[in-house]
This record gives C-alpha cells, structure tokens and sequence, in this order.
C-alpha cells in the first residue's frame, strides 16, 4: 500500500514522500522516497542495523555526508541513486555544502568514437549530465521519464 507523509527534511513544507508500507518475512516493512528532496530509506536502515552499515559501506562519501538521522522514525535516510538502466542514472554529485542532483541520460556513441568505449553503441551521458537543485528531484526523475504524473 502506498501512501504520503512527509521526509524529516521537507517536514511542514510539504507530503511529497510516499511510503510503501509492506511485510517482509512477516514483519512491517517500510520504504520512502520524497519526491522534493530526493531523500529515500526503509526499515532497515534502522539506527546501528547491519544493513545501515552495509549501505554505508557502499555509498559514496557525499551520500554519507548528506545522510540524515531521522530520531522519530529511529531510522537513517540517504540521497537516492535512481538508476535504471536504458534510461540512465540519478545520482548526487558536489560537496556536502555545494551539491546538486545529475540526471545523466544514455546516450548513443557515433560509429567513430566506439573505439573509446570499448566498442559500445551507447553510454551513460556522465560526463555531460543534466543538473538539478536540491529540491528538484522529482523535475530529474521527470526528465528521466519515470515520473508521468504531476505527483
Ligand atoms: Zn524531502
């Protein structure tokens, strides 16, 4: 089931975070993403959990930096990486104190420039991305085309 609340950083500005409210093993699972900020986390993440130190280990250090430790959830949330293959990748990029989403398309590589790519047609638009403010997450994930309706 999917509802809205609201992200400790969006808090009384707005319920633009959905939760996905579900079992997992016969236990109350929930997953958020706010689509103002880009902020995401579930039940897992919940404060000293393994899984928390596990995506801790995996992210990168900006995502670390920007973490934000939610007291009434007793939960940690973290900038999301969106990435869907064929359609590319949203990811944050910057400083802690300078940072901005990137919306990085997949591209088609020309016949001449195959050589550098290791010989693929297509390539993830990293180095040329589309950039977003802090607050834009859901206009990235709409320049991606995931995002169809105004939510
Ligand atoms: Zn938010």
């Amino acid at each position: 089931m999917e509802s809205r609340t609201d992200c400790p950083i969006c808090q009384d500005l707005h319920e633009n975070c959905v939760v996905e409210k579900t079992e997992v093993d016969g236990k109350p699972f929930e997953s958020y993403i706010c689509f103002e900020c880009g902020l995401t986390s579930n039940s897992y993440f919940s404060l000293d959990s393994e899984h928390l130190e596990k995506a801790t280990e995996n992210n990168t250090q900006l995502m670390n930096d920007l973490k934000v430790i939610d007291e009434d959830r007793g939960i940690v949330w973290f900038p999301s990486v969106i990435n869907m293959g064929e359609k590319g990748i949203i990811y944050p990029e910057g400083v802690a104190t300078d940072w901005y989403w990137n919306y990085a398309p997949v591209i088609d590589v020309p016949e001449d420039e195959r050589d550098k790519y290791d010989g693929h047609d297509k390539r993830l638009a990293i180095d040329n991305p589309q950039i977003f403010g802090q607050f834009e997450f859901k206009k990235a994930c709409q320049a991606m085309g995931v995002l169809l309706d105004d939510g």
